[in-house]
């Protein structure tokens, strides 16, 4: 078999290799089944198994609780710009977006289409380089419901903790950094969470939402599109995307196994940690584009000192062995997303190589 490089990728991104090796081995026929998991029916007793077994990893990992509803959707996190306020924001018809970023632009365009939307907070005059204080946010104590983004992918700029909403829902885009640290979910109304990213594969959305919000979903809404109907079917109103929803039972089964959430954070810290003493001890050579308070464990994003240095620094990472480097045009520069499942030794050899670049092109 080729061997396996270093996957930097902001999504999809790297997935755990036990994950995958276990699916290569079951690909053919599931244990016991004698068909494969892209063969069987969405209704039958196997696949009950499965994703009766995904949302219990979710819920043990997250902490769910009862009051709350586990969702496997489809149309990524991008549907969900619709779904939350087509949903939530009647009757009041208005809601609170706080903007530290592209995806939550991205939101805030979809909510316009429904209702007002007031922009409680944002950074954009600073590139989105950090995040607004609590004292910054105009908050509208009769919103329907607050939104924020957990994590930047883009910028690499992450919410320490939550913003307080009071008595206002907070629905949060968790798509970059879910499960990379233990959450409270009981200060939230809504969570979600395209998959690609600490999740799974792409073509799943998670959603966890607090049931007595889907009261809120009107019987005028498409069937699809309402979270009420979509609850009340567990998520199998149509056929769901199983062979994403294997895999996201498998890496639950994984995460577990490594010790939750706790221990993930700890990892995160502990990997993040290695990249970013290497940029602050550069002497200014590689800069983070995020304020300190305000930076990403899982997307990191820095400058050299010209664009020029920066493409030779791409070109010969590559080269070497580590993927998905670039950064988004909008921030230029590098970009590594270093997820639950990216490995220590991947960034560990990364600071290797830049402290190696810049001694060669100081
Ligand atoms: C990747 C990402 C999205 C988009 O997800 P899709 O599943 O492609 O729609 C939205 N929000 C954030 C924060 C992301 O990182």
């Amino acid at each position: 078999m080729e061997k396996r490089i270093y996957n930097f990728s902001a999504g999809p991104a790297v997935l755990p290799e036990p994950v995958l090796k276990e699916a290569q081995e079951q690909l053919f026929t599931l244990p016991g089944v004698g068909m494969s998991i892209l063969e069987i029916s969405h209704r039958s007793k196997k696949f009950d198994e499965i994703i009766a077994n995904a949302k219990k990893d979710m819920a043990d990992l997250l902490g769910v609780p009862d009051e709350y509803a586990i969702l496997f959707l489809q149309g990524g996190a991008s549907l969900q710009f619709s779904m939350v306020p087509m949903n939530l924001m009647p009757p009041v018809n208005k809601a609170d977006y706080i903007v530290t970023g592209t995806w939550s632009q991205k939101a805030v365009k979809e909510a316009k289409r429904v209702g007002t939307v007031n922009i409680s907070a944002t950074t954009e005059t600073e590139n989105f380089k950090r995040i607004p204080a609590q004292s910054e946010l105009k908050l509208d104590p009769e919103a329907a419901y607050v939104h924020f983004t957990s994590n930047n992918t883009i910028f690499g700029t992450q919410w320490m903790s939550e913003p307080e909403a009071g008595n206002v829902p907070l629905i949060c885009d968790a798509s970059s950094d879910i499960r990379h640290k233990p959450l409270d979910i009981r200060k939230y109304g809504l969570i979600y969470a395209g998959a690609q990213k600490n999740i799974g594969p792409s073509g799943v959305v998670l959603v966890i939402v607090r049931k007595d919000l889907l009261e809120r979903s009107q019987s005028t809404l498409h069937t699809m599109l309402n979270y009420k109907i979509q609850a009340e079917n567990d998520s199998l109103y149509n056929t769901p995307n199983t062979f994403g929803i294997y895999i996201i039972s498998l890496v639950g089964k994984y995460l577990k196994g490594l010790g939750g959430l706790e221990a993930m954070y700890k990892m995160n810290k502990d990997k993040a940690g290695l990249l970013y003493d290497c940029i602050d001890n550069s002497g200014g050579y590689f800069r983070g584009h995020a304020e300190k308070g305000a930076r990403s464990l899982m997307n990191i994003t820095f400058n050299l000192p010209s664009e020029e240095l920066e493409k030779k620094l791409i070109s010969e990472a590559t080269k070497a062995g580590f993927d998905g480097l670039k950064g988004h045009r909008s921030v230029g520069g590098l970009r590594a997303s270093i997820y639950n499942a990216f490995p220590r030794q991947g960034v560990a050899d990364l600071v290797d190589f830049m402290n190696t670049f810049m001694k060669n092109n100081g």
